[in-house]
């Protein structure tokens, strides 16, 4: 272990869990992990890191990083290990993050929440982002750490605003995927494949994720001017995607959704805005 490297505990061996060890050994840290079943530290034993026989033991780290499915079976394991520094690697809710922070501090641990956007296979690389929350100070001092799982950003000093983040990014990824596969089923009513239809769909989503500067301009001004597309045309668009859905068989629960918030910013007065301006139904 080198100068800069640092007695870091883990707490959790799921999935996650073990890709996390497994970069903090692979950048030289001194890592000690525990979980509920032992046997799952072998590989990550074969390669330096020690057991803890219980939280606690892992948590005499200089920073303790949890990652455990829920935080309902988090917390009795946190209370247990009582570390000086913890990051909660574990997704949750805003409230459920504030909860933990006001336990942390009461309980005189230094706390930040963190959420991986990122599957195991990614950790220890930059296109990992894990957002961060709660003291600035307690992520600086352990941004070393941190940057060796992926790209930290912090997002606020309000412990829930990483999960807050992190929830309205699964929001776009659980919408785009929805749509995926209502696309995938359309056009696999006329024995299209999704090897044929992929490239295309993958071209088509890196147009549409050009579109989110310019809707972010527009929400944050409140200018809803347009003249690209208006949601009327929109609309109407969808209409027959939702016709031509049913006319080929197939359920027509994903565009519905989004011809219901449509046609109610229009009937607000939005037909001639542009599509940004659906965001005053959804608030
Ligand atoms: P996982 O593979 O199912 O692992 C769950 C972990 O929680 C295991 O260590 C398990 O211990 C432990 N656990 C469950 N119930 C427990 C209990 N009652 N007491 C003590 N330990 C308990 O899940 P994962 O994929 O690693 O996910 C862990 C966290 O990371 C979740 O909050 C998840 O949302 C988040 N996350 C995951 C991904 C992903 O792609 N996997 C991406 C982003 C965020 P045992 O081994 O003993 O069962």
């Amino acid at each position: 272990m080198g100068e800069s490297q640092k007695h870091v505990g883990v707490l959790g061996l799921g999935r996650m869990g073990a890709a996390l060890a497994g970069a903090l050994l692979g950048a030289g840290h001194d890592v000690v992990v525990w979980n509920r079943s032992p046997l799952k530290a072998g590989p990550l034993l074969d390669r330096g890191a020690r057991l803890a026989a219980t939280p606690a033991e892992a948590a005499s780290a200089d920073v303790v990083l949890s990652c455990l499915s829920t935080y309902d079976t988090q917390q009795p394991v946190l209370e247990a290990a009582s570390p000086k520094v913890l990051v909660n690697l574990t997704s949750g809710t805003p409230e459920q993050a504030r909860d933990v922070a006001k336990w942390a501090a009461s309980a005189g641990v230094e706390y930040v929440d963190g959420v991986i956007m990122a599957v195991p296979q990614g950790i220890g690389t930059p296109a990992a982002q894990i957002l961060y929350s709660g003291s600035e100070t307690t992520f600086s001092a352990q941004r070393d750490v941190l940057e060796v799982l992926g790209k930290p950003i912090f997002v606020g000093e309000d412990a829930g605003m990483a999960a807050l983040y992190d929830l309205s990014l699964l929001a776009m990824m659980w919408s785009t995927m929805a749509g995926y596969l209502h696309a995938l089923a359309l056009v696999g009513t006329e024995g299209v494949t999704p090897e044929q239809f992929a490239p295309v769909a993958s071209a088509w989503q890196a147009a549409v994720g050009g579109f989110l500067p310019r809707i972010g301009e527009q929400v944050a001004s409140g200018d809803y001017a347009t003249d690209v597309s208006a949601l009327d045309i929109n609309a109407a668009g969808l209409a027959m995607l939702v016709e031509t859905s049913r006319a080929q068989g197939i359920s027509t629960a994903v565009p519905a959704v989004l011809r219901e918030l449509f046609d109610r910013a229009i009937a607000a007065g939005h037909g001639a805005h542009a599509i940004a301006s659906v965001i005053e139904e959804i608030r």
